[in-house]
């Protein structure tokens, strides 16, 4: 092997498509695909939309 500076390109091999990344998720709460991450909780089967998650939180204050 020479060394050398191999060429290093500074183009992205892949090109953002839109604005953000856009990932579809299902909650395992109301099973409603969602786009938005924000306000969920939990990972896999027991992730939760916002609105789950809201729902859990109001539940749970009610039970005290
Ligand atoms: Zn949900």
């Amino acid at each position: 092997m020479s060394s050398g500076i191999n060429s290093q390109h500074t183009d992205a091999p892949w090109k953002p498509r839109g604005l953000g990344h856009s990932v579809t998720w299902r909650c395992g709460g109301c099973h409603q695909n969602r786009t938005s991450t924000a306000g969920s909780k939990g990972a896999g089967v027991k992730k939760r939309c916002s609105t789950c998650v809201a729902a859990a939180e109001a539940k749970k204050a009610g039970m005290g």
